[in-house]
């Protein structure tokens, strides 16, 4: 099992645990994912994403938590 943030186009972040991320990818097919707070459909993988190919390091954080260093920070990504 592996979880996921995910984050709703409202931006409401919340996780959700899959059994992989083909399980992801099904689900998210399929509109089996809304969001908890606003039922919203338009689900994404939020803020514990991996950075894949990343080449330029993510804009500094603006809240200096310990987790911003590796772009979990919990103010990035919300507007
Ligand atoms: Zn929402």
């Amino acid at each position: 099992m592996i979880v996921f943030s995910l984050q709703c186009s409202k931006g409401h972040a919340f996780d959700e645990w899959f059994s992989s991320s083909d399980d992801y990818m099904e689900q998210k097919k399929k509109k089996k994912l809304a969001c908890p707070t606003c039922g919203d459909k338009k689900v994404e993988k939020g803020l514990m994403a991996p950075s894949v190919g990343k080449s330029a390091p993510a804009p500094a954080p603006a809240c200096g938590a310990p987790a911003c260093s590796n772009g979990a920070c919990p103010m990035s990504g919300i507007k």
